[in-house]
C-alpha cells in the first residue's frame, strides 16, 4: 500500500490544531517540509518530550512526509532554549543518515513561535500571503505528534491515543499517553484535583485553548493538554468574558494607542490585520464595511487581549465580533496582493515568552510536567465521529460488535475530506449514535 494510504487509513490528522487530515495536507508537492517542534503555548510539554524520547520515529516519519511532498529541504522548527534535545534530535538525524535532509531551524523563544506562518517565516524567511496557507509559499507543516503518527502508519498502526499535559495550580504536573475516546475527568484526576468544583479547565494552552463548559467530554486525538486553574485566577475571568460584555468594555474604554497592532504577529508579517481598527468599528458602532473584513486575518493567538493592551480589553473579541458577522453574510476578504514581507520593525516587536508567562500569572506553574507511563485503561470509551477538519466519519461498526484496538470503526464518506477513526480498546461495540461509538472493554 502507499505510504499516503496508509496515512489515511491510520486516521492521522494535525496533532494539535484544527485537526485537518495529514494525507489531504501532503497530497500535493513542496520545496519545503517543515516540522512544528515550537509548543509555544504556555506550561505544554507534549513535543519537546516526544522528540527528546522518541527521537529516531519522529525523524523517520517527519523524513517519510518530506519524501511524499518531494520536498528538498526538511527542516525541524524548535526553539533554542531546548539546547538537550536539540543535540539528541541533530545526533539521531547524523545517525540515520539523513544530515543532508532534515535540518534544526532553531526558533527564538517567542509568543506565537507555532503558529503556521511565524513558523514559516522564522524557518525560510517566506511569509505566507494574507488569509493563505503555507503551500502557496512552498512548504507543508506538519506537527512532530503528527510526525511520529506517520512513523506509526508506516508499522501498520493507526492512531489510538493522544499525548497530554496536565499543567497549572495542581499537586501533579504530568505528561502522559491516552487512549482516544478515554473520559476526560479519568485524565484530569491524575492532576491530584478530586473536586473540580474551584477549578476551571482550559482545553489546550493558556492563550489559545477555551475554557471547558463541562469536563464530561471524551479524549479526542487533536488533545494536547489540559491547564487547571482556580476559577478566581485572572486569566480564568478574562477568557470566560461573554461577548456581550467584551463588547461592553471594548465601547468604553479603547485609547487607540495601537499597541495591539503594533505587536500582533500577523501584522509584523506585514499583512492587513489592526485589531485597533476594529476596536474603533466597534467603539463608534460602525456598520458593515470593506475595511472591516481584515478581521478575517486574525489567527486568534490572544497576543493583542492576553498581552498588548494596556487598558485588558478585548481587542482579538472584536475581531471575532466582525468576523463571524461577515461568515455569516459570506462576505469574504480579497487580498490586493500576492506577495508580502514581513515589516522591518518586526524583530524588535517579538514577545518573549518568559514576559507573557509573567503577563498571564502563570510563573509559579511553568515548570515540568515529565513523561509518565501510566496506563490509563477506561473500562468504557466514546470515540467522536468528529474529530477533524472535513465530514464526520462514517460507522463501519454497529452495536453488538466486537472491535479489536486499533480496527478502523468508521470510515471517511465517499469524495470527502476527512479522517477515518478506530478503536482504542478491545471490546465491544456497546452503542452507535450520530456523534459517537461507544465501546465497552470485555
Ligand atoms: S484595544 Fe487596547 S491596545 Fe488596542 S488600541 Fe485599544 S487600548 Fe490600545
Ligand atoms: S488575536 Fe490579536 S494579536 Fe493575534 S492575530 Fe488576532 S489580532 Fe493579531
Amino acid at each position: 500500500m502507499e505510504l499516503l494510504d496508509q496515512i489515511k487509513n491510520g486516521g492521522i490528522i494535525g496533532a494539535g490544531g484544527a485537526g485537518f487530515p495529514t494525507h489531504a495536507k501532503l497530497a500535493g508537492e513542496a520545496e519545503f517540509i517543515l516540522m512544528n517542534g515550537a509548543e509555544c503555548e504556555p506550561l505544554l510539554r507534549v513535543d519537546q518530550q516526544l522528540m527528546e524520547f522518541m527521537p529516531d520515529e519522529i525523524i523517520q516519519g517527519f523524513n517519510a512526509a518530506g519524501k511524499i511532498v518531494k520536498a528538498k529541504r526538511a527542516i525541524i522548527g524548535i526553539k533554542k532554549k531546548h539546547g538537550r534535545v536539540i543535540e539528541i534530535l541533530r545526533e539521531r538525524i547524523e545517525a540515520l543518515g539523513l544530515g543532508e535532509y532534515i535540518f534544526i531551524g532553531e526558533l527564538p523563544d517567542i509568543y506565537p513561535a507555532g503558529d503556521e506562518q511565524v513558523l514559516v517565516h522564522e524557518l525560510t524567511g517566506r511569509v505566507v500571503p494574507e488569509a493563505g496557507i503555507p503551500i502557496m509559499v512552498g512548504c507543508v507543516v506538519v506537527n512532530s505528534e503528527t510526525a511520529l503518527n506517520i512513523y506509526r502508519a508506516m508499522q501498520g498502526e493507526a492512531v489510538t491515543k493522544t499525548y497530554v499535559t496536565l499543567a497549572g495550580d495542581i499537586p501533579n504536573r504530568l505528561t502522559l499517553k491516552v487512549p482516544v475516546g478515554t473520559p476526560i475527568t479519568d485524565v484530569l484526576k491524575l492532576s491530584g484535583i478530586e473536586n473540580f468544583e474551584e477549578y476551571a479547565v482550559i482545553d489546550g494552552g493558556p492563550m489559545m485553548g477555551p475554557v471547558m463548559h463541562t469536563i464530561g467530554g471524551y479524549m479526542t486525538k487533536k488533545q494536547k493538554g489540559f491547564v487547571i486553574l482556580k476559577k478566581s485566577h485572572p486569566l480564568i475571568k478574562k477568557k470566560t468574558a461573554s461577548m456581550a460584555q467584551a463588547v461592553r468594555v471594548n465601547r468604553g474604554a479603547c485609547e487607540q494607542c495601537r499597541l495591539c497592532t503594533d505587536l500582533c504577529p500577523r501584522y509584523l508579517l506585514g499583512h492587513n490585520m489592526q485589531p485597533h481598527k476594529m476596536m474603533r468599528a466597534m467603539t463608534y458602532n460602525f456598520g458593515e464595511g470593506e475595511g472591516q473584513k481584515i478581521a478575517q486575518l486574525c489567527c486568534q493567538c490572544g497576543l493583542c487581549e492576553f498581552f498588548s493592551c494596556p487598558a485588558g480589553l478585548f481587542p482579538k473579541q472584536a475581531n471575532m465580533f466582525f468576523k463571524a458577522k461577515q461568515l455569516e453574510n459570506k462576505d469574504k476578504y480579497e487580498r490586493k496582493q500576492e506577495v508580502f514581507s514581513a515589516r522591518e520593525c518586526r524583530e524588535y516587536r517579538l514577545v518573549p515568552s518568559k514576559r507573557l508567562i509573567a503577563r498571564l500569572g502563570l510563573k509559579d506553574f511553568d515548570k515540568a510536567a515529565p513523561f509518565e507511563k501510566i496506563e490509563l485503561n477506561p473500562e468504557v470509551v466514546k470515540i467522536s465521529l468528529r474529530q477533524h477538519v472535513g465530514a464526520p466519519a462514517e460507522p463501519i461498526v454497529k452495536a453488538g460488535d466486537r472491535v479489536e484496538t486499533g480496527q478502523m470503526i468508521g470510515k471517511v464518506p465517499e469524495n470527502a475530506l476527512g479522517a477515518p477513526i478506530h478503536a482504542s480498546i478491545t471490546g465491544k461495540i456497546e452503542e452507535v449514535d450520530q456523534d459517537f461509538i461507544t465501546i465497552r472493554r470485555n
